[in-house]
């Protein structure tokens, strides 16, 4: 009781500030790889009644919108998320793409044979067809470190190709700087603007030059990953920005959750508030509506 007392209390506070969307969150990952994934690896029930009061307290500190960044073959559950914002009355967003990150662990055997074109025809068709009945509404794919290898190559060509043709933002989880530059090329080469670009885990990058040359760049730079350890860093990275008058190129977000297929009981399930609690009350007010509604806005669509 006491806690819903306090998040009533900050959500009444910070609605003042507006409302607010998390760019990049997970309700379920499962990272059992392609040859065991599919469905009847959890009771989606289970999911739901583990994620609906996290979710909840999101929409208390006027979260109005969830970004599910888990891709297919990851544990990518578009129904799931349907029944999970009706019930909490809140847009949860589902995507498009194939994540190559982790040694290629998760890309499927046709995508390691299809041409680039053919791959973004199967995205773009989940775009306009939907998924279980939900519309994809953005891209999320991952690479590994640079040099980039011919396979991340083609997910991020392909990803930028349906970024063309459906206007939609490609989210890449992305290891370092040089990684990011290699794929802002690659977008170049496809008539891609750097606008629809957000490099995911910018905060791995230690060196900020890289951020500032990605977002001069046009692109947008995701700080995720938000927690307790790592807050002294991420304000670091946002102050960075904000110093070299950049701050409209900045996204932040937890990479928070999520329920842990094949653990008991989902695991070590967090929650999504930290941002709200802990993180945003350390930025200087008038940033706050700028990183948490105005630049999702504007890098993901309204
Ligand atoms: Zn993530």
């Amino acid at each position: 009781m006491r806690r819903r007392e306090f998040l009533a209390v900050l959500g009444a506070r910070l609605s003042a500030q507006g409302p607010t969307i998390l760019v990049h969150e997970h309700v379920v990952v499962d990272f059992g790889g392609t040859d065991k994934i599919g469905p009847g690896r959890y009771d989606p029930g289970e999911v739901l009644r583990l994620a609906r009061p996290k979710l909840e307290e999101v929409k208390v500190l006027g979260g109005v919108r969830f970004q599910d960044c888990t891709p297919q073959f990851i544990g990518r559950d578009p129904a799931l998320l349907a029944r999970l914002a009706d019930v909490v009355g809140m847009e949860i967003w589902t995507n498009t793409g194939i994540y190559g990150a982790a040694k290629h662990r998760f890309v499927p055997e046709f995508a390691r044979r299809q041409t680039a074109g053919e791959l973004a025809r199967r995205f773009i068709r989940e775009v306009a067809r939907g998924v279980d009945g939900v519309k994809p509404r953005f891209i999320k794919t991952g690479v590994n470190d640079a040099p980039l290898d011919e396979l991340d190559r083609k997910l991020v060509r392909a990803a930028a190709i349906t970024s063309r043709e459906t206007g939609l933002t490609v989210a890449s989880h992305t290891g370092s700087g040089r990684a990011a530059a290699q794929e802002l090329e690659i977008l170049d080469e496809e008539g891609v603007a750097a606008e629809k670009f957000v490099w995911v885990h910018a905060q791995n990058e230690k060196d900020h030059s890289w951020h500032e040359k990605a977002a001069r760049a046009g692109a947008w730079v995701e700080f995720d990953g938000i927690r307790a350890k790592t807050a002294d860093w991420h304000l670091e990275c946002v102050r960075f920005m904000a110093s070299e008058g950049l701050l409209g190129r900045t996204l932040i977000s937890q990479d928070s959750g999520w329920y842990h297929v094949g653990e008991p009981g989902g695991g070590n399930f967090r929650g999504y508030t930290y941002i709200y609690t802990d993180f945003l009350p350390r930025l200087e007010p008038a940033w706050v509506p700028k990183l948490m509604w105005e630049n999702p806005r504007a890098a993901f669509g309204a």
